[in-house]
């Protein structure tokens, strides 16, 4: 019998767990570590609330969650609770999907200013991630500032534009959907350091601004490269680009809200009396290798929020070899050493969609057939459950998480599918009612 740990219950733990079923049968046996009380990481704490459609594939992970040789082992944290290698001790193999949830540092002056936010800490304030539940990001401003022209800046530049109306059937928790009601924000920028051709935004959540019920996008006709040279992009691209464009002529009627396209836009530091009051931004062109370089001209973006969305990182765990420059665990393809694998964002760094988690559970449980045989006797939950014990950890089982959820559902709002706990102590608690 094989006896495989994986730690993270996000799409590429759930993955792994399924490609290792698909090969091994009922000759293994699955335990998911996870430091929340609740499983399915980034599909609860990071697509965005509006996107149910996205979030959906949890039931999948459900069905893998819910057969006899899957254990679900919630808070729990490792490299705290339990270390990597008492585990690679009690596991033939021990597989990290831990995700990216950290944000990278944004690293300017006045980066420290109340206001300034990361993407993390932004989503998982309107997701209910426990750490972040009690942000409180400033929304009594007029202007915002989304650092980034990626897919998280539009998850955050949409969430901060729409109407209470628009969130109805989402999850979003209900100290967000208050707050944001409020909020005075009527311009929000979005800005990016290079051009229109560079962005990493895809079509659909593009498209998605040129339908807002109380804001329009705008993006300046002067940003973009002639119109020929669209042909040349790479076709996802070129439909993210010819929203773009669209979004170049659009009337804002009677909508209330802009949200703005600052191409060619590098921040050079945030300033204010005692909190974000304004984004000193760089023009910039680019160069030969299509990097922004600064073109000595400096304007000012007064914004009260500054929300940072440049990519992510995934946290350390003591004893695991860590590349620093790319924010991930290092690993050759997978594998970190003796017993011990890297899935999802922790092995690539935070790029590709949810699907892209797929191959790499296929892979892992190729690597773990060829280096593990039919296993060493390793004890596995055997060996753990004493150690947990013995520490007095508090572990939630998924028939616990099925009771938390079942109370989050009968909670929500009307048309919601949920109302999320956002205290771990609150997730506990409702495992016994
Ligand atoms: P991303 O796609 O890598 O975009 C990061 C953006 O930040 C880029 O535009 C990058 O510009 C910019 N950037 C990086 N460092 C910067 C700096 N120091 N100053 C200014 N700008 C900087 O990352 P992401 O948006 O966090 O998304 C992560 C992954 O999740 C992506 O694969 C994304 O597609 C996916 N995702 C998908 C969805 C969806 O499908 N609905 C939703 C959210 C996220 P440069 O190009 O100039 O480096």
């Amino acid at each position: 019998m094989r006896q495989v740990a994986i730690i993270g219950s996000g799409p590429a733990g759930y993955y792994s767990a399924e490609a290792l079923q698909k090969l091994f049968g009922d000759e293994i046996r699955i335990d998911m570590i996870d430091r929340m009380p609740v499983p399915y990481g980034l599909i609860r704490f990071g697509v965005a609330p509006d996107h149910q459609s996205i979030k959906a594939v949890y039931r999948r992970y459900e069905k893998v969650a819910l057969s006899g040789n899957v254990r679900f082992v919630g808070n729990l944290t490792v490299g705290g609770d339990v270390s990597v290698a008492e585990l690679a001790g009690l596991y033939d193999a021990v597989i990290l999907a831990t995700g990216a949830p950290q944000d990278r540092p944004l690293d300017l002056p006045g980066s420290d200013l109340p206001g300034v936010v990361g993407s993390a800490a932004f989503v998982g304030w309107y997701n209910g991630h426990p750490d972040f539940a009690a942000l409180e990001p400033p929304l009594d401003a007029p202007a915002a500032a989304v650092i980034g022209n990626g897919n998280v800046a539009l998850d955050v530049a949409r969430i901060l534009a729409k109407s209470r109306s628009e969130f109805a059937g989402s999850d979003i928790v209900g100290h967000a959907l208050e707050a944001l009601e409020r909020s005075a924000i009527r311009t929000i920028h979005i800005l990016g350091r290079r051009g229109p051709h560079q962005i990493a935004m895809t079509p659909k959540e593009l498209g998605e601004l040129g339908h807002l019920e109380d804001a329009v996008p705008h993006a300046e006709a002067a940003d973009f490269p002639a119109e020929a040279e669209d042909a040349a992009l790479e076709p996802g691209v070129r439909k993210s680009v010819a929203h773009l464009r669209a979004f170049t002529a659009l009337d804002q009627g009677e909508k209330r809200k802009r949200l703005i396209f600052d191409f060619f836009a590098k921040p050079l530091r945030i300033e204010g009396e005692g909190r974000a009051e304004r984004l000193i931004v760089e023009r910039t062109r680019l160069d030969e290798g299509l990097r922004a370089v600064g073109t000595g001209e400096t304007y000012a973006v007064p914004c009260g929020l500054v929300v940072s969305c440049i990519g992510y990182q995934t946290p350390r765990i003591e004893g695991v070899p860590y590349e620093t420059d790319r924010g991930r665990f290092a690993n050759e393809e997978g594998r970190i050493g003796d017993g011990l694998y890297c899935v999802g964002w922790a092995r690539r760094g935070p790029s590709g969609t949810i699907g892209t988690n797929r191959p790499d559970g296929y892979e892992v449980a190729d690597k773990i057939a060829a280096d593990v045989g039919a296993g060493a006797g390793k004890p596995g939950w055997a060996g753990l459950e004493p150690l947990l014990k013995a520490r007095s950890a508090d572990i939630v089982t998924f028939r616990d998480w099925q009771r938390i959820e079942a109370a989050e559902t009968a909670r929500a709002r009307d048309g919601s599918p949920r109302e999320k706990f956002v205290a771990i102590e609150e997730m506990l608690r409702a495992r016994g009612e």
